[in-house]
């Protein structure tokens, strides 16, 4: 399997809009991020977590020309409102894409696109897409094997999702000790967000994401979702070994299984 680091920012993007900091002024490559998503590969299969606002420019970047399904985190503006671009793969495939997200997404994803869903009157061309509420735990979809957990964020639960010996996780403030459990030593390679050094009320933030990844037992840890005080160059050097910093366009090759 191949992953694809697509956008590795927090809700706003770096740089943020205005802002004179160094990160945001100091145009460092690895400081450039778009907005938290990734795609996964295997046997030709690709999918995609998350369609933030770049998606269209992030897709084109990663070479990606035809998806198997889109997976949902949640329905935070950073991770969906780049849904309308979805229309590019079904202008070619002809085929409506499949969705998975958890069933209270449902009503949140036809509330932001209505067009999308109902008849609105609007003429133009309109993502077409099928809807698939996650409704167990473990499914398949295409070449993946999906387990899912529901971690706390705010006042809603974001999906993570485990592929085998890698997973992905975005937008949480804990993982409840049954998710520990049940992912505790199964995982070579996490990508978690972690936003930057303090402290967030819904987020983990990079200190907590650097326990999480030690009581999961993960081999590799990638953080990401990372806000403007976080300074690639400078920062990345001072993780705990196995524990790096994610950056727009990173890519990473998992074997099989776990060793
Ligand atoms: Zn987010
Ligand atoms: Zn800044
Ligand atoms: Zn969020």
């Amino acid at each position: 399997m191949k992953v694809n680091i697509l956008g590795s920012g927090t809700s706003t993007g770096v740089p943020v809009i205005g802002c004179d900091c160094a990160v945001c002024t100091g145009y460092a490559p690895k400081n450039q991020r778009t907005r938290a998503s990734i795609a996964l590969e295997q046997d030709g299969d690709v999918i995609l977590i998350d369609t933030a606002p770049e998606m269209r420019i992030q897709v084109l970047r990663a070479g990606i020309k035809k998806l198997k399904a889109v997976f949902y985190t949640h329905m935070h503006a950073d991770h969906v409102h780049g849904f309308d671009d979805l229309r590019a793969f079904y202008f070619k495939s002809r085929e409506p894409l499949d969705i998975y997200l958890l069933p209270e997404m449902i009503p949140e994803l036809r509330d932001r696109f209505r067009y999308a869903f109902e008849n609105t009157g609007y003429n133009g061309a309109i993502p077409q897409v099928r809807l698939h509420a996650i409704s167990s735990s473990q499914f398949r979809v295409g070449n993946f094997d999906v387990e899912t957990v529901r971690l706390p964020h705010g006042h809603v639960e974001t999906c993570g999702f485990r592929f085998g010996n890698f997973a992905y996780a975005t937008d949480f403030k804990t993982f409840p000790e049954q998710c520990v459990r049940s992912w505790q030593n199964k995982i070579d390679v996490m990508i978690a967000s972690g936003i930057h050094f303090g402290h967030h009320s819904t987020h983990s933030c990079i200190p907590e994401t650097i326990e999480l990844f030690r009581s999961l037992g993960v081999k590799r840890g990638i953080i990401s979702h990372l806000a403007h005080e976080v300074d690639y160059d400078r920062h990345n050097l001072l993780l705990p070994p196995g524990i790096e910093l994610a950056f727009d366009g990173m890519t990473i090759d998992l074997k099989p299984t776990v060793s």
